[in-house]
């Protein structure tokens, strides 16, 4: 029996195979499309390299050349004079602007160069169940013959059409940011640099992605070669309503008119057809995991791209299915457990970033306020300023599942998610009073320079060796990783009642 089926071999679906394939799973890919295809998402954040890399991609993504990003530039809200961050500033490096054909075949390459069985252009159009647990999949090609395929795991990375999460799972839109995409690709020589656009922006950022709030809603302009650009439209979903006649491009190209800077950007270089459109809403799945089968990316959920922050969810959901399925395979954690960390991570991010984006449109629109939000994100004893705070989030690092493994070490940023995945273990005083003993009673091997400390508490987080790990942690991030052994003298302990202490 095959260990995983991956439905979508998108960012999501390549990244979790690959993760699983390096790990000795044997992994079953379903994609409906022919790589390279195209597909909206171009602006990366620097977390995602660091993934990239914990699963092979990254030579090949670097070997790719694409243009660097350095950070962003806006202009939006009360003042409208363009400003820009860097995630340089706080020591994040850098990220990409890919062209997401070429990007996502990489990935899926990778995958493939990996072990990973990848059946392109078959479509899953069936899931199989046993004892309503999801335990395989119906696909066919495209002249409509049919095979069945079953697995441990179903793993739904299908993107918005959300193939297994449409039957277990409902979608819960946010309906204050129900938006429509309207894009193109403009060709020719920079009429413009950003720093002629922005004071603060130097020579060097000139990859970096400008963001201008227009009339009926914002537009983005993104390198993605020195003389290609994609530059889109986001506005209200009633917008185009009633514009069928004058039809999509001229639509589009009023939008980007109605710009100051992106529209002189782009003022020497020829617009290329098609002109496309998107659905642009924000979305949470009710339910993101159940014995059998786990939703990724797109699938699990979509927050507003205000943030760039799309691949970046899905890379680290590929990341996170992969500890959680090895953890449960080696016996470390239970299949509950495991899955109740993969949701209240995920749920914790998105909340974040969901509440970004909106704060980004219904907020007070101005800088400060940005980065006091993105401030409110981070656990009070991060000792970092607001504009820190926003860079820092935007990178993507104070969420990634890879980082947290040297959370200990790594100090108060990458606390975040670790402390979030307490969730469904007990009540915080239980949890405080377990670890307490244990720490104390039970001796735990290499937590013996821990004082116990009755604000010190329980977290999982994943590891470094793709499992999932209980620390010990205090308010200010401070602890220890357990070591297996401890983990699972943790878990006897929790599992024979003394969590009803
Ligand atoms: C307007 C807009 C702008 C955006 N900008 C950014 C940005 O700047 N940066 C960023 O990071 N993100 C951005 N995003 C988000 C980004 O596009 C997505 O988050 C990302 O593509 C999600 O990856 P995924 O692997 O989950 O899904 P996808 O990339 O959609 O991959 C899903 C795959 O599943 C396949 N599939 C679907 N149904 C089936 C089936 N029945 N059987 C088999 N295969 C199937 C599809 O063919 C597809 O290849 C943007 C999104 C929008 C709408």
């Amino acid at each position: 029996m095959l260990d995983a089926i991956v439905i979508g071999g998108g960012p999501a679906g390549s990244t979790v195979s690959a993760a699983l394939a390096r790990l000795g799973y044997d992994v079953f890919l379903v994609e409906k499309d022919a790589f390279p295809r195209h597909r909206i998402g171009e602006s990366m954040l620097p977390a995602s390299l660091d993934i990239l890399d914990a699963v092979g991609a990254l030579d090949d993504v670097l070997a790719a050349d694409f243009p660097v990003k350095r950070g962003g530039v806006y202009s939006w809200g009360k003042t409208t004079e363009p400003w820009m961050f860097r995630f340089g500033e706080r020591g994040l490096g850098t990220a990409f602007q890919v062209e997401r054909a070429k990007f996502d075949s990489i990935l899926l390459n990778n995958a493939r160069r990996l072990g990973v069985d990848a059946r392109m252009k078959h479509r899953v159009v069936e899931i199989l169940e046993d004892d309503g647990r999801a335990c395989g999949v119906v696909y066919e090609n495209e002249r409509g013959d049919r095979h069945a395929v079953r697995s441990r795991w179903i793993l739904d990375a299908s993107g918005q059409a959300r193939v297994l999460g449409s039957h277990r799972s409902t979608r819960i839109v946010n309906e204050e940011l129900r938006n429509l995409a309207v894009y193109g690709y403009w060709r020719g020589p920079r009429s413009l640099e950003l720093a002629d656009v922005c004071a603060e922006a130097q020579s060097g950022d000139r990859n970096s992605i400008l963001i201008e709030a227009c009339r009926a809603g914002w537009c983005w302009w993104i390198p993605l070669a020195e003389e290609y650009f994609s530059v889109g439209a986001i506005v209200g979903r009633d917008a185009y309503q009633g514009r069928t006649r004058d039809g999509l491009k001229a639509f589009y190209l009023e939008r980007v008119e109605e710009t100051a800077y992106v529209s002189q950007l782009v003022q020497r270089a020829v617009i290329q057809e098609p002109i496309r459109s998107v659905r642009d809403w924000s979305y949470r799945s009710e339910k993101l995991c159940a014995p059998g089968f786990a939703l990724l990316g797109d699938a699990a959920a979509f927050v507003d791209p205000i943030l760039s922050t799309g691949v970046f969810l899905a890379l680290n959901a590929g990341v996170a299915i992969a500890k959680v399925i090895n953890s449960i395979a080696l016996g470390v954690l239970s299949e509950a457990m495991a899955l109740s960390w993969y949701e209240n991570v995920y749920n914790a991010v998105y909340d974040d970033y969901a509440a970004m984006a909106q704060h980004w449109y219904f907020g007070e629109r101005t800088q400060n306020s940005w980065f006091w939000r993105a401030r409110r994100a981070l656990p009070n004893d991060v000792p970092a300023s607001f504009r820190e705070s926003f860079v820092a989030i935007s990178s993507g690092y104070p969420y990634s599942v890879h980082r947290q493994s040297v959370h200990v070490e790594m100090g108060p940023l990458t606390y975040l998610s670790g402390v979030s995945a307490l969730g469904g273990m007990g009540s915080p005083s239980a949890l405080r009073t377990i670890t307490t003993r244990l720490a104390a009673d039970l001796g735990l091997q290499n937590s013996a320079d821990i004082e116990p400390d009755p604000d010190m508490r329980l977290a999982l987080v994943p590891t470094r060796d793709w499992t999932l790990s209980f620390a010990l942690v205090r308010p200010d991030g401070t602890g220890a990783m357990l070591s297996a052994s401890d983990g699972e003298r943790l878990m006897k302990a929790l599992n024979s009642g003394v969590g009803s202490v």
